[in-house]
């Protein structure tokens, strides 16, 4: 077209959605801002408590429980709601709806693990007069982000004898921590410099230093790891043998931050997944009589593929819905477990990267999340060409957006990264098996799997809006 025949020409709107989206802090109002500081002191307060698997299950269990959620398994009605759990991981909730199950659940899926460093079944031992500890990589994780760094221990040892130990150490004001050691500069060319990042850090180099001090007076050469036993079995009651039964696991010792001369920030270990794990938690709980019956699974194994019984490999999500059914008086039937979930929406809740300033080449800009910009709803993930991807249909992707756009969330449509810097996955995919309508969504952070995640108070505050939006939804 010309202007003669059709008028002035028009400018263009200016495309980049960034330049018009204004971060959350622009959007919260004076009264909200107390809600915002509230959430953030709790969910840090999780985030600090909260350092194993395990124990994210433990606190989710302890707290629904005082709302009132019965054991699912224990056949006593269910009112508020219910519990199922598998290993002392895996755990699932129920809130019963005005409709019936049958017609589909709504569902928030996050996952408890994070990326950390396990001890091997065998792993003591003394090394020129210092005691050590094999460590195995769990999950994606850097590794010289672990080196020369206070590491706490949590464990769980089992007995033959049927106890369970929880060894801890590292957390406690006064607690003495464990580390990895580092090479000095000086003598690091050959073993680290001159080498490729993937070369200069083995897994096998990760050992952990425990402890230098010798048994009093002893003759036998190995004196340091025989004190290291000692203090084992005087302060916990474990033999070496019972580490091979033990789930010893090395996290970043000491607690969840505020970071920024601003304080607007969030700091702290293991927020990919549990912040979505915190979030959905609190949106659960925030529903009492809602229109369709709701569901929460916090998986454990995601980092490492979701392989494992208490990983969403497994079945668990089927024996959840058939222990849902069968507590508001449906019967459980497999045909009725399947119609039920293939009825069911869900969010996979899932922390998204946040745009690095430092490393914006790796980021396709229209698509990139921002940090305090809102929950990241992430149409597709898997790496080049959707490969291993769940795409979100349409249809699906339009329910979602009208959900949260109704209820004033604010949020961003965002994938991770260009399409060849890498990739990943999430549990998506294992919903969708099932018949499940789902897509990703979680805020976006800094730093993901490094021992020390940044994360927005907005964005969790945020985030919980967007998943009551979501439980709450007809
Ligand atoms: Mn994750
Ligand atoms: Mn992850």
């Amino acid at each position: 077209m010309n202007e003669k025949e059709n008028g002035p020409e028009v400018e263009a709107e200016v495309t980049d959605p960034k330049e018009k989206k204004k971060p959350i802090w622009e959007h919260i109002k004076d009264s909200e801002k107390a809600e915002v500081e509230e959430l953030a002191t709790e969910y840090m307060d999780f985030l600090t408590k909260a350092k194993t698997e395990r124990v994210v299950s433990d606190l989710t269990l302890e707290k629904v429980s005082q709302c009132g959620f019965v054991d699912l398994k224990g056949g006593s009605a269910v009112k508020r709601g219910g519990w199922l759990r598998h290993h002392g991981k895996l755990l699932g909730l129920f809130v019963p709806g005005k409709e019936d199950p049958l017609n589909g659940f709504n569902l928030i899926v996050a996952h408890g693990d994070a990326p950390r460093l396990d001890l091997k079944p065998k792993c003591v031992y003394e090394d020129s007069g210092l005691g050590l500890l094999k460590s195995n990589l769990y999950g994606g994780l850097k590794k010289f982000q672990w080196l020369a760094r206070p590491l706490a221990i949590w464990g769980f040892c089992a007995l033959k004898d049927g106890r369970h130990v929880e060894l801890r150490l590292g957390e406690e004001p006064g607690d003495p921590v464990l580390t990895i050691t580092d090479i000095l500069p000086h003598l690091d060319r050959k073993v680290q410099r001159e080498k490729r990042l993937a070369d200069a850090f083995p897994a096998e180099r990760l050992n952990v230093l425990a402890n230098s001090k010798p048994l009093p007076k002893a003759k036998e050469k190995s004196a340091v790891k025989g004190a290291l036993l000692k203090i084992l079995e005087n302060r916990w009651g474990i033999k070496e043998d019972d580490l091979i039964s033990s789930e010893l696991e090395l996290v970043p010792a000491g607690p969840a931050r505020e970071v920024g001369f601003d304080a607007s920030m969030i700091g702290g270990y293991a927020q990919d997944d549990r912040l979505s794990v915190f979030c959905a938690v609190k949106a659960l709980l925030a529903q009492k009589k809602p229109r369709r019956p709701l569901l929460a699974v916090i998986y454990d194994r995601e980092e490492i593929g979701s392989y494992g019984s208490t990983g969403a490999e497994s079945n668990f999500i089927m024996r959840l819905a058939a222990a849902a059914l069968g507590a508001v008086g449906k019967d459980p039937s497999w045909n009725n477990v399947q119609v039920a979930l293939a009825g069911s929406r869900a969010i996979s809740a899932d922390v998204e990267a946040a745009v690095d300033p430092t490393f914006k080449e790796v980021h396709d800009d229209l698509n990139s999340g921002l940090l305090g910009h809102g929950p990241c709803l992430v149409r597709y993930t898997g790496s080049a060409g959707k490969y291993g991807a769940s795409e979100a249909g349409a249809e699906y992707m339009a329910l979602i957006r009208r959900l949260f756009d109704e209820a004033s969330v604010i949020w961003q449509s965002t994938l991770l990264g260009k399409q060849e810097e890498g990739g990943g996955g999430t549990v998506a995919h294992l919903m969708a098996y099932h018949g499940i309508s789902v897509v990703d969504c979680g805020p976006p952070i800094l730093s993901m799997h490094s021992p020390f995640e940044i994360s927005s108070k907005a964005d969790v505050w945020m985030n919980v809006k967007a998943q009551k939006a979501f439980f709450a939804s007809a």
